[in-house]
């Protein structure tokens, strides 16, 4: 069997969550002419919001990320122009330098975020990650389209890996720092040839 395996960018190989836990951690602890002086008025009610409910030095989780108040800001901060490009390279459990040394044929695939995401997404996997490997830029939902038989999904999103498996590819549920088992994903690998 020739193996494509589909890799996942955010929470896989670039670190998404830190960055914007971080970010909206910094940004809560501005002050008010600081945040009055910001050019998004959405950023600006977002931040006020946030810090109404959290408080200005909350130590936010990567799992509160999706929290309703949480994700206006997510969507804010996130497309902006760039901000895809500077996210810190995750090498949790040797991954990614796993997947780009394995001589397996791979491809990355991503959802966007932002109208910059697939021209800031390309950018990173070229300079930041310095390989040539196609890029798909797109929604998350329509990601089990590249599933084939003999394609291997690496993933942090258990929706999708559901999603790519019932397609009848095969999908290995990437969980991130803690979770993320590179032995486990190399035997699932070699039980698939
Ligand atoms: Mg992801």
């Amino acid at each position: 069997m020739s193996i494509t395996i589909y890799q996942d960018m955010d929470g896989c190989v670039c670190d998404f969550g830190l960055a914007m836990v971080t970010e909206i951690k910094r940004l809560a602890t501005l002050s008010d002419t600081e945040i009055d002086a910001l050019e998004s008025k959405s950023l600006k009610k977002g931040l006020r919001k946030y810090i109404g409910v959290f408080g200005a030095e909350y130590d936010l989780q990567k799992a509160e990320l999706n929290h309703k108040v949480v994700l206006p800001l997510l969507y804010k901060i996130g497309c902006q122009e760039g901000w895809l490009y500077d996210l810190p390279t995750m090498e949790h459990n040797g991954l990614w330098d796993w997947v780009k040394n394995s001589g397996f044929y791979y491809e990355f695939l991503t959802a966007p975020i932002g109208m910059y995401a697939e021209e800031d997404k390309t950018r990173y996997v070229r300079e930041v990650l310095g390989s040539e490997a196609v890029v798909n830029v797109v929604p998350r939902s329509e990601k089990v389209s590249f599933c084939t038989p003999d394609s291997v999904l690496i993933d942090d999103h258990h929706t999708t890996i559901k999603e790519w498996n019932k397609a009848g590819g095969h999908g290995f549920l990437w969980t991130g720092v803690e979770g993320g088992d590179l032995k486990a994903l190399k035997d699932f690998i070699k039980g698939l040839q």
